[in-house]
């Protein structure tokens, strides 16, 4: 068997077909998982059965079907190791685009001053801190999370890019042309293996991102990625973003 992985980083599959001891996916997931994913006997896996979740080992693999043992089960985790890194913006809109962030499963929020954030909303975004943890407490209740996620201090910028990541770290670039937000999470996808890829998705303020910051993520490993040529408002970004990152990582 592999060496074991945090429950985090395994790849969860929801069966079609299972009883106590074991479980199966079949049709497009099991292609997937032995095509794409060259997904080999011993590999571990979370699998979803039922409203439960557990650590599992693939057992067998053909396109038609792949069948694991149920080894432990473990606690349903419902983030997604997703972490958003947000430029301060109107706190209306970005109190929205929160709520909105903890509904789509991020499990980190990363508030940061840029260099285009209104100067009264940098100055006044450490208090505003706390409201925004009460409103993804909220939003985590609503949406029925059996966890909240973490919004950290905000701090500049070149502070957070600092801070070591070992995710896929991708800046939302309204100015990029190539690099679409797909084609970074596919090749994120094919590199994890059948492990999932931790990401780091960073969008902008209202101004946009200023060219010394541009260069900042590209010095700092980022991947400028586009959402197409539309520009679309922050708090837009944020939701785009974290869907498609969401459905391509599910
Ligand atoms: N003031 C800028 C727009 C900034 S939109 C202008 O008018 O050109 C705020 C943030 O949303 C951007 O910094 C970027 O992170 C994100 N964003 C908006 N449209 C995008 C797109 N088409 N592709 C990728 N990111 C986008």
């Amino acid at each position: 068997m592999q060496p074991a992985e945090s429950a985090m980083t395994r790849r969860r599959w929801i069966a079609e077909r299972w009883d106590e001891a074991t479980a199966a996916i079949t049709g497009a997931q099991a292609e997937h998982f032995a095509r794409v994913l060259r997904g080999q006997p011993g590999m571990e896996a979370d699998v979803v059965t039922g409203g439960k979740v557990f650590h599992a080992e693939v057992v067998a693999v053909s396109t038609a079907e792949v069948r694991f043992n149920l080894l432990a089960e473990i606690e349903a985790d419902p983030a997604l190791p997703i972490t958003l890194v947000l430029s301060v913006f109107k706190f209306d809109r970005m109190e929205w685009a929160i709520e909105k962030a903890v509904e789509l499963g991020v499990a980190e929020i990363a508030p940061v001053i840029a260099r285009r954030t209104e100067k009264h909303l940098a100055l006044t975004a450490e208090k505003r801190a706390e409201r925004w943890r009460r409103i993804a407490h909220e939003a985590a209740q609503q949406s029925r999370r059996s966890d909240e996620p973490v919004i950290h201090a905000p701090v500049p910028l070149s502070e957070r890019l600092r801070a070591e990541a070992h995710a896929t770290r991708l800046v939302l670039a309204e100015q990029e042309r190539t690099t679409t937000l797909r084609t970074a999470l596919d090749a994120a996808l094919t590199a994890s293996g059948a492990d999932m890829p931790a990401i780091e998705l960073a969008i902008g303020p209202e101004g946009g991102w200023a060219p010394d910051e541009e260069a900042l993520f590209d010095a700092n490993g980022w991947t400028a990625v586009s959402l197409g040529p539309r520009i679309l408002r922050a708090e837009t970004a944020t939701i785009a973003a974290l869907s498609v990152t969401a459905a391509m990582l599910e």
